[in-house]
């Protein structure tokens, strides 16, 4: 990388960010590419998100990816919010505008894009989320925004899949979500389904953990798509293959998020070759 007079900056805020894959995604596309770009995280503490902000903005930061705990705490410090980020409640990329940064949503184009690389489909499906965090609101967005046919919520605390539930059928303008507990599995349709592990049970160092032990699930879905990429085989993805189900982890998730960032940030298109090389390198890097 020769960094020059000319070098555009890009970078990361959050807390902590010191394990983010997100450098290698940016500065392989920049380097690729030939975009004259660098890109760093910066490590953001409590109560200075908005100097951040304001700080990259007096900076002249081309772009800037949000992650935990500011996804959503970063709204107010935005000039502009794309209306899907608006709609999820989250923002984890900043694009530069005319009187500071326009907040985008990219993790959930980010997995849709990913679910269609692995031939994963979302319309017409009946689909069961597990979690009812911030990122299972999010995909029940995302799967109400892409016409699935149902969407089931599973939560160890029921009452906060119910009311995600209640927010995506108020959106929908119809009842398409409903909030079950996690024993619930008679409540589940007949038919096999769509499975999106959104907790963060199984992931590093609790490798060994899994939300539902019970093979009966796994029996009742066709594919299982885990948001976890560390570990990339987690006990959920083995126990859905061991029942029949194809399974997939969230690399490519966190892959195609970054590639919308970076195009929007610099209006570069990201070929599926270029993509598939940063997801070896990506993959290389959690193995070491
Ligand atoms: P969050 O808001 O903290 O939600 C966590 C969810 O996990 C809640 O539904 C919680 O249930 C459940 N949970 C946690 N520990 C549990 C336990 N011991 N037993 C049962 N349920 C438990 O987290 P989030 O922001 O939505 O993120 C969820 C996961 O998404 C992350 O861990 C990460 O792996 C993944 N993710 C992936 C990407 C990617 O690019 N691939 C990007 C973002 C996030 P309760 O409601 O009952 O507490």
């Amino acid at each position: 990388m020769n960094v020059n007079g000319f070098t555009r900056t890009c970078g990361l805020i959050g807390n902590p960010v010191e394990h983010t894959l997100s450098p290698v995604i940016h500065n392989t596309l920049a380097q690729k590419l030939g975009v004259n770009l660098t890109y760093v995280p910066f490590h953001v503490e409590t109560g200075k998100l908005s100097h951040a902000v304001s700080g990259a903005d007096a900076l002249n930061l081309l772009g800037v990816n949000v992650t935990v705990p500011y996804k959503s705490d970063v709204i107010p410090f935005l000039a502009d919010i794309d209306p899907l980020a608006k709609q999820i409640g989250a923002v984890n990329t900043l694009v530069r505008c005319e009187s500071g940064f326009k907040g985008y949503n990219t993790d959930m184009p980010g997995l849709y894009r990913a679910m269609r690389a692995d031939g994963v489909i979302i319309e017409g499906e009946n689909v069961v989320i597990l979690g009812a965090g911030g990122v299972a609101r999010a995909v029940a967005m995302l799967l109400t925004e892409k016409k699935a046919a149902g969407i089931w919520l599973m939560n160890r605390t029921k009452e906060k899949a119910e009311k995600i539930a209640a927010e995506v059928n108020a959106y929908a303008g119809k009842e398409i979500a409903r909030g079950i507990a996690l024993d619930a599995f008679a409540e589940l349709p007949d038919g096999k389904l769509l499975a999106i592990q959104a907790t963060n049970v199984g992931m590093y160092p609790n490798n060994g953990d899994v939300l539902i032990e019970d093979n009966e699930f796994y029996k009742k879905i066709h594919t299982g798509y885990d948001l976890i990429f560390n570990p990339a085989d987690t006990v959920f993805m083995q126990k859905a293959r061991e029942n029949g189900a194809r399974a997939y982890n969230g690399l490519k998730m966190l892959l195609y998020q970054g590639i919308i960032a970076f195009e929007l940030w610099t209006a570069q298109t990201v070929t599926d070759e270029l993509a598939e090389e940063i997801y070896r390198m990506m993959e290389c890097t959690i193995n070491e």
